[in-house]
């Protein structure tokens, strides 16, 4: 079991899945909090059968997943809906990582997580990595790869918490206007303090 874990957050479209797959190539497991955030809700499962007796079953698609761009309409104009779902959903999702993060069995791990801030996870974590890139950035490379209007991705922006919070929480930041042939290396130096770390703290646990 990993005894170390490591968040990974930054905003919208500022390179969280490219420097996690960078990890990964190092041998580090990943838990993302947007993954198990869909298993909580799968076909089959408890919550996706409250939230169809909620809405009602137009809330699925043919296949009996759920329609998830419905439902965040739905809670978008309905406040109490949200706040009913997130009290749902929240601590389902906790649970799983929980679950997940106790599972993994490499030196540390990595907790990818968009909203780890705004859902209060940092206290999950022993290190917090933030990737940061200007705002430009951001949006430019986020409407490059959605084929989206600035003005969607700049609300997204607006709901998430501000750079100046993410550099506050952060324990490493990645600098991610960087080029990306700089990556690998500058990656592979932060994995080097994390796995001294985790060994660190696994020296000094009880056995
Ligand atoms: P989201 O918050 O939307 O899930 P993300 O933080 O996971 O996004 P990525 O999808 O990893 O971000 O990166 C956003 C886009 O920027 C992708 O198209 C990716 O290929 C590109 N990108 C990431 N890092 C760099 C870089 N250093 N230089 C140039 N392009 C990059």
């Amino acid at each position: 079991m990993s005894n170390f874990i490591v968040g990974l957050t930054g905003g919208i479209g500022s390179g969280k899945t490219t420097v996690a797959n960078q990890f990964a190539t190092l041998g580090v497991q990943l838990v993302d909090a947007d993954v198990v955030a869909r298993e909580v809700v799968a076909p089959g499962t408890a919550a996706l059968n409250v939230i169809s007796s909620h809405f009602g079953t137009g809330i699925l698609l043919a296949d009996g997943s759920l329609n998830r761009a419905l439902l965040r309409k739905k809670v978008f104009s309905n406040p109490s809906d949200k706040q009913w779902l997130n009290q749902l959903l929240h601590p389902l999702i906790r649970e799983q990582m929980l679950q997940q993060l106790a599972a993994a069995t490499s030196p540390y791990v990595l907790l990818v997580a968009p909203l780890l801030l705004e859902n209060g996870l940092q206290t999950l974590v022993d290190q917090l990595l933030v990737v940061d890139v200007s705002p430009e950035t951001q949006l430019q490379r986020t409407t490059e790869r959605d084929k989206v209007p600035a003005s969607q991705v700049e609300a997204i922006m607006a709901s998430q918490c501000s750079r100046e919070q993410r550099h506050a929480a952060a324990t490493q930041l990645l600098d991610n206007d960087l080029p990306l042939q700089s990556l690998p290396e500058r990656v592979a130096a932060l994995h080097q303090i994390y796995s001294a770390l985790a060994a660190e703290k696994l020296a000094k646990s009880p056995t």
